[in-house]
């Protein structure tokens, strides 16, 4: 049997059927943008791992932190015990992050750094003698991760309530930001959030939403102001704010994080993805000090959640390497090049009968077709033309690494033109 053929009957992928599975690709080797696969062919990266691999493949840097890691020691417990590439990683995080948030927690997935932002929201009403307020306000839309919790908050619609109807906490939604990003701001946009949040005030713990930019729940880019509005009603009705910045976080919109467009502090901040630079599993869930306080008032008295892999050291150590290439600030100049080298080569694409909307923010390109794509097909096309793209949904869409080269763009974009038409 070969790999193909084995993989095929054993091993689950992401949303994948275990019967009648998407095709797979092999990959035998990855370096700076490029993907090689077992067959031969050499790929140009549009999608940075999931948003992750912000600085290529096999980056020396990176690499070097990982084996120094590895030599002094691969992981220990983080009960009772810290360590350096803990503490290193925390200076420089809170170093980034908007000021007011000071308390870190190290978290193993994106998934599970949402589970411990909603947590501690829940944790810090029921410790003030306010267990009521235990409901999440969401906008739709949202993508928040797989786990339950998380899937609570995601989209209703294209998430999977449904499914899971009878398990899943129910939470309250609002309408999804309508404002698009670079158009006028409308005053009405803000009104259905508020409305939600006076209504529902005595049972809302918090408010969790993506900043600026909607990822997996539509690739939606929305106007500064609702996350600025929305800071301040939550501080009006007493509604925690919890920013999911695992996928825009770390200079993918523009600015460091979402939050920055807004230039607003929330009180609670997930991230992940790019957080490692696309080596290993890490993100982090980082509060205020009123949260954190909050949380630990009154019995149980500390908080109650802890990874068996937390601050695990290799993750810790290639993380903050990641973290020193971004304070290099190379990126403040990479991103908005690519963000020009997208709005040029993918606006042909708007021309196209399939297509019903070509979207760019910072190093994310967005092309929305009218009807959903044949991904099988789509994606054998894109292998053939020499790119990695995944589309879902009526979703085709890139956000290559940091790195990546003007002709590198116009390859990912061309390929995309010639898939849709
Ligand atoms: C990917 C993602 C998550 C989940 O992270 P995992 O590491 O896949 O568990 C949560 N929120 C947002 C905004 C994401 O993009």
């Amino acid at each position: 049997m070969n790999n193909i053929e084995f993989d095929k009957r054993h091993i689950w992928h992401p949303y994948t059927s275990a019967t009648e599975p998407l095709p797979c690709y092999e990959v035998t080797g990855a370096a700076g943008v490029e993907l090689t696969l077992a067959t031969g062919e050499v790929l140009v990266d549009g999608m940075s791992s999931w948003w992750a691999a912000i600085h290529g493949y096999n980056h020396p840097v990176l690499n070097n932190a990982a084996k120094q890691q590895l030599d002094d020691f691969a992981h220990v417990m983080f009960g009772g015990i810290t360590h350096q590439p803990a503490i290193t990683l925390t200076k420089q995080l809170l170093n980034m992050v908007p000021a007011g948030l000071n308390r870190v927690f190290l978290a193993d997935s994106g998934s599970v750094s949402v589970e411990v932002a909603i947590k501690m929201a829940l944790q810090y009403f029921a410790c003030q003698g306010q267990p009521n307020k235990h409901k999440i306000l969401s906008p739709r839309n949202g993508y928040h991760g797989d786990t339950f919790a998380a899937m609570s908050v995601c989209d209703p619609i294209n998430g999977m309530h449904s499914l899971f109807k009878n398990v899943l906490a129910e939470q309250v939604f609002a309408p999804a930001p309508q404002t698009r990003f670079g158009q006028t701001w409308n005053e009405d946009d803000i009104l259905p959030l508020q409305e939600l949040l006076e209504k529902h005030q005595h049972e809302l713990a918090a408010l969790i939403l993506e900043p600026i930019v909607q990822g997996a729940g539509g690739m939606r880019m929305y106007h500064p102001e609702f996350l600025r509005r929305a800071r301040q009603l939550c501080d009006e009705y007493d509604v925690l704010l919890i920013v999911d910045e695992i996928a825009t976080g770390f200079g993918r919109t523009g600015k460091l994080f979402g939050c920055d467009h807004a230039q607003i502090t929330p009180d609670i901040m997930c991230l992940g993805k790019a957080l490692t630079g696309g080596y290993m599993t890490m993100a982090t869930t980082i509060c205020t000090e009123d949260v954190a306080l909050g949380v630990c008032q009154g019995a149980p008295g500390v908080f109650m959640h802890g990874p068996t892999y937390m601050g695990n050291p290799l993750a810790c150590a290639v993380a903050s390497a990641s973290l020193s290439l971004i304070e290099q600030g190379d990126w403040q100049t990479q991103v908005p090049n690519i963000e020009r080298w997208l709005n040029h080569y993918l606006a042909p694409c708007a021309e196209l009968s399939a297509v019903a909307d070509v979207r760019v923010l910072g190093a994310i390109g967005v092309v929305e077709t009218k009807t959903p794509v044949d991904v099988a097909k789509i994606q054998a096309h894109f292998v053939q033309a020499g790119v990695w793209i995944r589309p879902f949904g009526k979703l085709v869409y890139v956000m290559p690494p940091f790195i990546s080269k003007e002709h590198h763009i116009k390859q990912l974009a061309n390929a995309i033109y010639t898939a849709l038409k």
